[in-house]
């Protein structure tokens, strides 16, 4: 059985002290691959160097919405940079966050600086990965009218079916961490069992949102097996298939 984490943050300094450790209980843990998104610049060449280290390690790059006030002008450029790589298999996290961000000209800058990496992910015929906060309805509308050539997924979903079901349309995937597993998932349950299952991903956003029964420590890679294990049960599937699927399923978006 091989599971792939597609949404952690191990450049974190919450993992300063004991990175090879963290890795090492993800392989233990069948966890064979494992992407790292980077959310500015100088955090996209640390996810580089650490996708350099470790063979399972694959990296993101890109500017994350709550970081977009501050883009240097010559971003695009560092970021292409970057891409230049191959371990770099995606541009990400790049999105729109409007629970932080209430300010109406602040978020036309992250409207700006998601529109221009879209495109540069498209140029560079890379997925991209999206992070979309209480901002679903600009989110869908700028995927659409960028939905030529693009491919990509929204992590740690959070939306409605009627969105979801528009980003199926544009050949979008979904990913699931954490919540899925919370008694108070609300909905998430039920898209899930919707969804196409050739379009799910699972991830962890590590060191964020642990899932049960790990909620409120520390999240790792390593625990991607429990939102594994709960997708199976709301499959009504064995681990070992949703494995397989949801890695199949990595395989085809990010190319790894
Ligand atoms: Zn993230």
């Amino acid at each position: 059985m091989t599971l792939t984490d597609t949404h952690s943050h191990l450049q974190d300094d919450a993992y300063k002290d004991d990175l090879e450790e963290v890795i090492e209980r993800a392989e233990a843990a069948n966890v064979s691959k494992i992407i790292t998104m980077g959310d500015t610049v100088e955090n996209s060449r640390a996810a580089l160097l650490i996708s350099q280290k470790y063979d399972s390690v694959y990296a993101a790059i890109g500017l994350h919405p709550e970081t977009a006030a501050e883009a240097a002008e010559d971003y695009l450029d560092e970021l292409k940079k970057l891409a230049q790589n191959k371990k770099v298999v995606a541009i990400g996290e790049i999105g729109l966050d409007y629970y932080w961000e209430k300010d109406a000209e602040k978020r036309k800058a992250q409207q700006k600086i998601f529109v221009e990496q879209i495109r540069l992910a498209k140029e560079l015929n890379l997925p991209v990965c999206v992070h979309d906060r209480d901002a679903h309805n600009d989110t869908l509308e700028i995927l659409k009218r960028e939905c030529k050539d693009l491919r990509g997924v929204c992590h740690c979903f959070s939306g409605s079916y009627e969105t979801v079901a528009e980003l199926f349309k544009l050949g979008f995937y979904i990913g699931v961490d954490g919540p899925l597993t919370f008694k108070n998932a609300a909905k998430l349950p039920e898209i899930v069992v919707k969804a196409p299952r050739d379009r799910v991903l699972i991830e962890t956003d590590s060191p964020y949102l642990s899932p049960a029964p790990k909620r409120g420590k520390r999240n790792e890679p390593a625990n991607v097996l429990h939102i594994a294990e709960k997708l199976a049960e709301i499959w009504e599937v064995t681990l070992e298939e949703v494995a397989e699927i949801t890695t199949n399923n990595a395989k085809r978006l990010y190319n790894i």
